[in-house]
Parts: C-alpha cells; sequence; structure tokens
C-alpha cells in the first residue's frame, strides 16, 4: 500500500518544478504547487547545470528535451581584463554521458511545465502565496492568500518548500533571520547579443580576473546570446546599479563597447548571500535549494546544490512511499544536505569567487591554475575534475531496507558507515 497520496509543493522554480516531475512522472504521486506569481520568473540567472544535475534531468526524463534546446559548453577559461589567458580547461568536446548542459531558466522552466502538466494528477495553481503551514500527524498544510483576496488552506502527505531565498515556508518555520551573510559586492547579470567568440576569441565560458572590473562573460544559447556578469560597489542602488550599464560595460569590456554595438535584453542587479537555513526539515515539511541555502553564483553552485537536494529528497521520498525507508530518514536528508552546502558549495563557492578579483587569493589562484594545466595535459585526470562536482549528490537509495540500509541512514550490518 504507497504510504504517499498527495505532496504540496511551493514554488514553480525550477527546483519545484524538477522534483514534482520526478515524483509525478516516476512514482504516480499527486502534485500540486503552488505559486506566489502568475507566470515564470525571467530574470537571467541559472544557465549552466553540472553533471550532478543532469543525472537527476535524466532520472526525470527530461534530458534529451534539454539538450535538444540547449547546448554542451566547450572550455572553460580564465583571463586579464586585456583578454591575455591565464588558464583553462574543458576545450575538447566532453563526451560524458551527463556532460553538463547549458540553458537559461527562462527558456528550462517553460519546458519544465510542459513536462509536469503533461504527467496525471498534477496542477499548478499561480497566483497562490503561502503566508504560514500547519501541521499534525498524518499532514502538512500550506496557508495560502490567492492575488483575488481568497484565502485556502491546501494539505497534502508533505509539504515542500522550494520557495527560493525569501521562502515563506522557511519564514514561517524559522522566522525572518537566514543564518549567513551577505558580502560586499554587488553583481549585474546582463542578457546580451554581442559575439565575445567572434571578436575576442573567447572560449564557452571566461572568468575575467582584475581587483575592479572583474566579470564573467559566458555563451548561453545556440543563436549567440551571451551572459555578462560583473561587479560593482556595495553603495549603489538598483536604480543607480541600472543606469550606469552602458558605462560599465564600456569600461570592462574588451573594445569598449557602446550601446550601438550590443543587443542587451534583459538584466538584473543581485545581492550575493552565503546563507543556509536551520533544519532542511521539520516534521513533514521539507526544505530544498534556494529556500535551504544560498551561495554566489560564481561557479554555478547554487542550483548545482539546489538541484542535489531534490535528487536526494526525491529518493527519500520514494523510500517512504514503498516502504522502503522511514521517515525519520529526512533527519538525514536535513543534516547530509547541510554538511554538504557546509563543507563544499560555501567555499567553494567563496573561493570562486575571491578568484576573480581578491589580491590575498594569489597563491590559491596559482594552485588553481597548475591544476587547469594538468587536467589539459591529461586529459583522463581532466575528465574526472569535471565529474568531481558528483560528489555534491547523495544517494539515499543506498539505505533503502532491501539494499542492507537500515531505513533511516545507516546499515543494517553497520559495515557501510
Ligand atoms: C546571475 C545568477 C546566475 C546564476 N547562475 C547559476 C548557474 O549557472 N548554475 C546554478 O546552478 N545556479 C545559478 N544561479 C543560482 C540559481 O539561479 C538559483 O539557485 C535558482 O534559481 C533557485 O531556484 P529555486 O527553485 O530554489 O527558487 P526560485 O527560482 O527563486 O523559485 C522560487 C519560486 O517560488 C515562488 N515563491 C516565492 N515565495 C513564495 C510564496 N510565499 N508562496 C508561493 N510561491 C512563492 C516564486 O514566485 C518562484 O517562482 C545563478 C543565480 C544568479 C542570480
Amino acid at each position: 500500500m504507497p504510504k504517499i497520496n498527495h505532496v504540496v509543493i511551493v514554488g514553480a522554480g525550477p527546483s519545484g518544478l524538477l522534483l514534482a516531475i520526478l515524483l509525478a512522472r516516476n512514482l504516480s504521486i499527486k502534485v500540486t504547487i503552488l505559486d506566489a506569481s502568475d507566470k515564470i520568473d525571467s530574470n537571467p540567472r541559472a544557465a549552466h547545470y553540472a553533471p550532478s544535475a543532469v543525472y537527476d534531468f535524466t532520472r526525470a526524463g527530461i534530458i534529451d528535451d534539454v539538450r535538444e534546446q540547449g547546448f554542451t559548453p566547450k572550455g572553460i577559461c580564465w583571463r586579464l581584463k586585456d583578454t591575455t589567458f591565464l588558464a583553462g580547461m574543458g576545450r575538447e568536446p566532453e563526451q560524458a554521458e551527463f556532460a553538463m548542459v547549458v540553458l537559461p531558466l527562462d527558456r528550462l522552466g517553460p519546458l519544465l511545465v510542459k513536462h509536469f502538466e503533461s504527467l496525471p494528477n498534477t496542477e499548478i495553481l499561480w497566483g497562490h502565496k503561502l503566508v504560514g503551514v500547519q501541521q499534525d500527524a498524518d499532514t502538512a498544510t500550506a496557508l495560502v492568500e490567492t492575488t483575488k483576496g481568497e484565502k485556502k488552506e491546501i494539505s497534502g502527505d508533505y509539504l515542500i518548500g522550494a520557495d527560493g531565498a525569501s521562502s515563506g515556508v522557511r519564514t514561517a518555520l524559522f522566522g525572518k533571520e537566514y543564518p549567513g551573510e551577505t558580502l560586499k559586492q554587488q553583481i549585474v547579470a546582463t542578457n546580451v547579443y554581442l559575439p565575445f567568440d567572434e571578436r575576442h576569441g573567447y572560449w564557452d565560458s571566461n572568468f575575467i580576473c582584475h581587483p575592479t572590473d572583474w566579470y564573467m562573460a559566458a555563451r548561453i544559447t545556440k543563436d549567440g546570446l551571451w551572459r555578462v556578469t560583473y561587479g560593482d560597489s556595495e553603495d549603489l542602488t538598483r536604480e543607480e546599479l541600472i543606469k550606469r550599464q552602458p558605462k560599465r560595460y564600456e569600461e570592462i569590456l574588451p573594445g569598449n563597447p557602446k550601446p550601438g554595438d550590443y543587443k542587451l535584453m534583459s538584466m538584473s542587479p543581485y545581492k550575493l548571500q552565503q546563507r543556509c537555513a536551520p533544519s532542511f526539515r521539520v516534521g513533514r515539511i521539507v526544505l530544498v535549494a534556494d529556500a535551504a541555502h544560498l551561495c554566489n553564483p560564481f561557479g554555478g553552485l547554487g542550483l548545482t546544490g539546489g538541484f542535489a537536494d531534490v535528487g536526494s529528497l526525491y529518493d527519500c521520498l520514494h523510500g517512504i512511499h514503498i516502504d522502503e525507508l522511514s521517515p525519520d530518514i529526512l533527519d538525514k536528508y536535513s543534516s547530509v544536505r547541510k554538511g554538504i552546502w557546509r563543507d563544499m558549495i560555501d567555499p567553494m563557492s567563496r573561493a570562486n569567487f575571491h578568484r576573480l578579483w581578491d589580491p590575498a587569493a594569489e597563491k590559491a589562484r596559482d594552485e588553481f591554475f597548475k591544476m587547469c594545466d594538468k587536467a589539459c595535459e591529461d586529459p583522463v585526470w581532466g575528465k574526472s575534475m569535471a565529474q568531481s562536482v558528483m560528489a555534491v549528490r547523495h544517494d539515499f537509495e543506498q539505505y533503502f531496507k532491501s539494499k542492507g540500509g537500515d531505513g533511516v541512514g545507516g546499515f543494517v550490518d553497520g559495515g557501510k558507515a
């Protein structure tokens, strides 16, 4: 007798939608998604999905469509402001089954919605804002206000907070404070048609190192749209940051382009945050992705970590559903996922960021560049480096009772733990 009938997911962002597809497609669980907005967020955000995410795209049955709309990037490198090459890796086409894929979120989102809505027992309730939560021994309930002013209660066996950085679910559980810090610098992310590859010989992903004029330029679509994300001062308001964009492009980009030299498609300033929720589980309510943890976007670890939460939580709910795991596995989910953020995502994302501008990071930068050289000289080792991000995943199926697990995150014989 299946244990889970209905899961309520708050947030139709990429993490909520991926979890929803996994549950509805593979386990035939009824899934309701609530979203405060009336449409998918179209701001320039994630575009690069690491091999760990591709693993879960494959399990969700969406990878063929993602690859068809997106592409596998060739080469990531670091340069000086005058475009001088410092180091790089991955110039050869990646042939691995789970090779990274690039597709901007505003294109991935509609693809995920299409897959989700094609499955039975699924619904997305747009204009439904979560304002509180309740739970008892058997159910978890979302307290919702709609854009029409109605108040509703929507209950399921589990309630998942996939509602992003300002998560209503996390706030309902732990209050307004999100432990961690806001970094000093601000960034402006822009999507632009400007052929860096043809004009300046840029690779698909380029990080430009400079004390003040650091930036990232990466091709993010097959038709030549580029993401340029640059830094600016912490004192500026959002409006000032937006107004300064033409000046900053002219100051920092090669060839000092003026507005007529490129076609700007979208832009958004962001603050950079490193934060982690006190726990990712309270009873029948579970947090994933930006609702649970944040990091700066350099190196693309934000949603990479978020999708890895989704993969782990899917394993847990699968195990609970077929009585292979106890609901107490969700405590292990919380401790394992928090540990991966603390030991891997937080330090790696900080190192990726400091490598761009911080003189104190010079020694670490030189060592990192030597590692890039080694990856080029020894492609087998280089490939293993590219796949090392798989460590962000944690397989909870290993704790299934039929596989020798004890159902709560250990092993019956104790040997593997
Ligand atoms: C410039 C930039 C570039 C990035 N690049 C990368 C990258 O290349 N690779 C990578 O891995 N990561 C990257 N990231 C990080 C990535 O974009 C985020 O981690 C990701 O978007 C978070 O997804 P999510 O599903 O957790 O939340 P979101 O995408 O924020 O979705 C949350 C959803 O919840 C809804 N919502 C919010 N509050 C409520 C509420 N109270 N009730 C109901 N609904 C609610 C919102 O409307 C929204 O639809 C980047 C981030 C930035 C800023």
